[in-house]
């Protein structure tokens, strides 16, 4: 799972191995990113706010990336092997015009992956992709998991 979502959402969902290429609201860092992976309840008896790196005494800040700053190397060079290696690629919800984050599914069709593409409008994604489906990905992701239950058990 490879996400742009900075909100937990998928965690929250059951999915164990989420990437969060834009990071986590949830998570914290030092202005300067030196320190990271701090979470609120860290700070749950401090009384200075806002609170501070525990490590440098530096400002915290929401570890996700904001305008202008790179992704994360460790998440996109993950999501590239990925996506590099996958059979099927299944991309729902996503503009495909924010870079890198957009170029993963070329990599994957470049790799000789089945790309299916979710999405309300036809955008260069979906132009790429082996299959198109349109709709909002609320509708069109139940559907497809009746399909392939109903090809399994058939
Ligand atoms: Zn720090």
């Amino acid at each position: 799972m490879v996400t742009q979502n900075i909100d937990g959402l998928h965690q929250r969902a059951g999915s164990g191995d989420v990437i969060e290429l834009h990071g986590s609201m949830f998570r914290f860092k030092c202005l300067h990113g030196e320190h990271t992976g701090f979470v609120l309840d860290d700070f749950a008896g401090q009384n200075e706010k806002p609170p501070r790196c525990p490590q440098c005494g530096e400002l915290l800040r929401p570890d996700v990336v904001w305008f202008g700053e790179a992704l994360p190397g460790d998440a996109i060079d993950r999501a590239q092997a990925l996506s590099a290696a996958c059979d099927v690629m299944l991309v729902v919800g996503t503009s495909g015009v924010v870079y890198p984050a957009a170029a993963l599914p070329l990599l994957a069709v470049e790799a000789g992956a089945t790309v299916i593409d979710v999405n309300p409008e036809r955008d260069a994604v979906a132009t790429a992709a082996d299959i198109f489906l349109q709709g909002q990905g609320a509708e069109v992701l139940p559907q497809l998991v009746v399909a392939v239950r109903e090809h399994l058990a058939g």
